[in-house]
């Protein structure tokens, strides 16, 4: 089954007003294959994502960094799925790896946060991975499966997921996992898929990776076989973002 190519933008806590016209202003100049062939998604902080969302190109869309776990209501701070949908924001951002990190988003918190932002109508983007540590130990399977079973374990439809598999030891670090490297956990996370969720699924969810993805690597990265898009992180806020787009083809 053809997955199409996914390349999502994690902008983080980074931008002023002007910084984000500038790369939305480069994003729509930008020459890049077409939408039948890479589904381009970019994720503003969400002060900016109302802005982002009325200046972008039709052709590529936002999404929120995250939201909260349920209906909204008396949680200060926060941000519910329901407000994003009411702001026609169609993704979002769950369980990346300095949520969980930083804010202690355990496995189940961020399988149930997927199964919300879902049944409201939102696209995910969920991230998973290992640190060095459990890298170092032999235990990244057994991570990334754990984290995966978490949202498996609430979500039964996975149209609108896409799985971002994001080792914690490449984020930011400069430090990208080889072309290899992100190969063979995309494809056991496939065989995972297949044996404890289903082969459908298996064949079409769409498993992207992230971890200091830029202009020079995106290529290789992006010629593998299990490696159907990236999330990009520091690179999403530079004209390279493009060259990143274009390595759908
Ligand atoms: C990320 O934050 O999702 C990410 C992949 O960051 P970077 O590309 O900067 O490593």
């Amino acid at each position: 089954m053809a997955r199409k190519f996914f390349v999502g933008g994690n902008w983080k806590c980074n931008g002023t007003t002007e910084e984000v016209k500038k790369i939305v202003t480069t994003l729509n100049e930008a020459e890049v294959p077409s939408h039948d062939v890479v589904e381009v998604v970019v994720s503003p902080p969400f002060v900016f994502l109302t802005l982002v969302k009325s200046l972008l190109r039709s052709d590529f869309h936002v999404a929120s960094q995250n939201c909260w776990v349920s209906k909204g209501g008396a949680f200060t701070g926060e941000v519910s799925a329901e407000m994003l949908v009411n702001l026609g924001i169609p993704w979002v951002i769950i369980g990346h790896s300095e949520r969980r990190a930083l804010l202690n988003e355990s496995n189940e918190f961020v399988g149930d946060k997927v199964a919300y932002a879902l049944s409201q109508g939102l696209k995910v983007i969920a991230c998973i991975g290992e640190t060095l540590e459990q890298r170092e130990s032999g235990s990244t399977m057994a991570v990334v499966a754990a984290q995966t079973k978490a949202i498996a374990d609430k979500v039964t439809n996975w149209d609108n997921v896409v799985l971002a598999y994001e080792p914690v030891w490449a984020i930011g670090t400069g430090k990208v996992a080889t072309p290899a490297q992100a190969q063979e956990v995309h494809c056991e996370l496939r065989k995972w898929l297949n044996q404890n969720v289903g082969a459908d699924i298996a064949a079409s969810v769409r498993i992207i990776y992230g971890g200091s993805v830029n202009g020079a690597n995106c290529k290789e990265l992006a010629g593998q076989p299990d490696v159907d898009g990236f999330l990009v992180g520091g690179a999403s806020l530079k004209p390279e973002f493009v060259d990143i787009i274009k390595s759908a083809t």
